[in-house]
């Protein structure tokens, strides 16, 4: 069985976090340029320019690509066939939160609910572990930022809504945001499962790479009607008006109770930050 220290998961979690909030990944930063050529409004246009001036300004000069840095989400696939060492797996990755928000100069953004007094350090990390076959720790980093997340919802749909019902809801939900989420946005849609599921299954979808569709073809069809129906309602970027107010619509999808349709969205602001590493 391979052995894994937790300092190593540490140094990794660290990492993750002070690039992620330094260095739009390439996957975004070339979807940007795309949109450039997709974007009618000249305004539109200018501001996604912008956003791509912004990113290399943050790579250059090693400084956040927003002043939200959002909170520290970390999903992890853990191989059942490692044995973590020296501690706690909790505690390895909230010490890395900890240490890259320190070490990055990332703005600490939790509080607690009601006090709204600051926990000092961007802890407590959400975190999420999956067990999976291998000997392999596979870590993602995504910071989120407020804006953005403030405009996701779980909603309880029933069978009879359908495929209508959530076409509905996904859009209520975008056109809603408006320019509040900072567009160009992604949208993760979550379909089926339960309550907690759904909203599981729409962060996830935001991990999806830009351009790669559903295996589903019934939820590919609905990623790209939902996508062209998103860039018709004329929000554009930073929500000047245009023909791109989402990047991307990605689904995520399970069997759900027969009484049930759980949909849920999640709205990803143009600061699209996610770092991953394989251990
Ligand atoms: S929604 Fe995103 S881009 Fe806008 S302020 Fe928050 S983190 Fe920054």
């Amino acid at each position: 069985m391979k052995e894994l220290h937790a300092s190593a998961i540490t140094d990794a979690v660290e990492k993750l976090f002070i690039d992620a909030g330094y260095d739009l990944p390439a996957g975004v930063c070339e979807r940007f340029r795309q949109a450039i050529g997709e974007e009618e409004s000249p305004v539109g246009k200018e501001v996604i320019q912008e956003l791509l001036n912004n990113a290399d300004i943050a790579t250059t000069e090693r400084i956040p690509i927003c002043q939200d840095t959002g909170l520290a989400i970390v999903f992890m696939e853990v191989g059942q066939d490692v044995h973590i060492t020296g501690g706690p797996l909790h505690e390895a990755i909230t010490e890395g939160v900890r240490r890259g928000y320190r070490k990055g100069y990332l703005r600490k953004s939790v509080c607690d609910p009601f006090t709204r007094a600051n926990t000092g350090d961007n802890t407590p990390a959400i975190i999420h572990v999956d067990i999976v076959p291998g000997e392999n720790v596979r870590i993602v980093a995504m910071p989120k930022g407020g804006g953005s997340e403030n405009l996701s919802e779980v909603r309880m749909l029933t069978p009879s809504d359908g495929v209508e019902g959530v076409v509905k809801f996904v859009l209520e939900m975008v056109q809603r945001a408006g320019p509040n989420p900072c567009p160009p946005i992604t949208v993760g849609v979550g379909i089926g499962g339960n309550f907690e599921t759904s909203a599981l299954l729409s962060k996830e979808a935001l991990m999806v790479p830009f351009g790669r569709r559903n295996p589903d073809p019934a939820m590919a069809a609905l990623e790209t009607r939902l996508l062209t129906e998103i860039n018709k309602l004329g929000i554009g970027p930073q929500g000047y008006g245009g023909t791109v107010t989402a990047l991307d619509v990605h689904i995520e999808s399970r069997p759900c109770h027969i009484a049930s349709l759980p949909a849920a969205v999640n709205i990803q602001c143009h600061a699209h930050r996610i770092k991953e590493v394989t251990l």
